[in-house]
């Protein structure tokens, strides 16, 4: 696959600037200086937020997980001239949890940026290493969960309107892949850049980087010594999200701009993205909710169950064992 880090023959000229291009952009039909490149990649920022309607007097709120992604979405609105704090959610998992918040706050140091940091086991009660043992659902959709609710409620509670995420244009073409491909007519409805608040204590969720590509990312990561995280997270093995990024950028390496114009031509479709109300809120948690337990308080309750039907296992096996000790020493 042909990417910005192919080297050029120095006579190729910056498509822009006329002078020494080093950055090849095949899908876009031109090559690009290091300035040029920069300019292109905060051009798509700033479409991506016109179209959001977010103009920089707005205090955004951006997601940091210490991926490229993110801090190459936390650096370009920053030098773009937005108000932005980061947040950082610790998941706690073992070997790569640790790595993520070093970089995360070694970036916010740099730049005297704010960052609000949590744990979701201080949250939640559990961390996702505990959880992953307590059930059997897929570990990735129940980390989304409740990264969704915890971020969800941090924005509203520290006062910001919008969420910004680093999600990229693989991200979403590898979704709309993956939900045609299983008919959720449901999520394809949601698959949109920019999901306006449909509820006060709801943000309205973006993200700015839609429009450029992971290679495109790392690129701009290097180009602005960024210095992201580079463990890939250990539970990730095996998720079916890579598996529809692989299909796209087969297509892509054979036909450049293929998966620009799938994700393009779905959301000029849909214009409209559809991210209903909750009707009413949880009766333990008091969040907005479509039924009377939430999602992340049934899961908590599920988690609870798991544990006490344990501790009352090993409770019965010890007054067994108890019983069993006594009668052999009983003549
Ligand atoms: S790969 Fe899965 S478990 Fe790991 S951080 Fe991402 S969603 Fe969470
Ligand atoms: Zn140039
Ligand atoms: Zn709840």
């Amino acid at each position: 696959m042909k990417t910005s880090t192919a080297v050029l023959p120095p006579e190729t000229k910056c498509t822009r600037c006329r002078g020494q291009a080093t950055i090849p952009l095949p899908t876009h039909h031109a090559n690009f200086c290091s300035e040029c490149f920069l300019h292109f990649f905060r051009t798509a920022v700033s479409r991506a937020m016109e179209r959001f309607g977010t103009d920089p007097e707005t205090p955004l709120l951006v997601a940091v997980s210490g991926g490229k992604d993110s801090l190459a979405l936390w650096d370009v609105l920053h030098t773009m001239g937005y108000t932005t704090t980061g947040i950082h959610v610790e998941l706690g998992i073992d070997g790569f949890s640790e790595g993520s918040l070093d970089v995360v706050r070694r970036f916010a140091r740099q730049r005297e940026l704010p960052l609000i940091e949590r744990s979701l086991k201080e949250a939640f009660g559990y961390s996702i290493q505990e959880i992953r043992v307590r059930t059997w659902r897929k570990i990735c959709s129940v980390c989304g969960l409740l990264k969704r609710q915890m971020l969800n409620r941090l924005t509203v509670q520290n006062g910001f309107r919008v969420l910004v995420s680093g999600h990229n244009l693989d991200d979403e073409a590898g979704r709309l892949l993956g939900n045609i491909l299983r008919n959720r007519t449901r999520y394809l409805e949601k698959l949109s850049p920019h999901l306006p608040s449909p509820h006060p204590r709801m943000p309205a969720k973006q993200k700015p980087l839609y429009r450029l590509e992971s290679h495109e990312i790392r690129t701009y990561c290097r180009l602005r010594a960024i210095q992201p995280l580079e463990a890939k997270c250990p539970l990730s093995r095996g998720a079916t999200s890579h598996t529809f990024k692989e299909a796209l950028d087969f297509l892509e390496a054979k036909m450049p701009g293929t998966k620009r114009d799938f994700l393009f031509s779905h959301l000029d479709r849909s214009r409209d993205a559809i991210y209903s109300a909750p009707d009413t809120t949880c009766n333990r948690c008091g969040e907005p909710s479509f039924a009377e337990i939430c999602s992340v308080c049934n899961l908590s309750e599920q988690l609870k169950a798991k544990d006490e039907s344990a501790a009352s296992a090993e409770r019965n096996g010890s007054r067994k064992e108890r019983r069993e000790t006594t009668s052999e020493k009983t003549p």
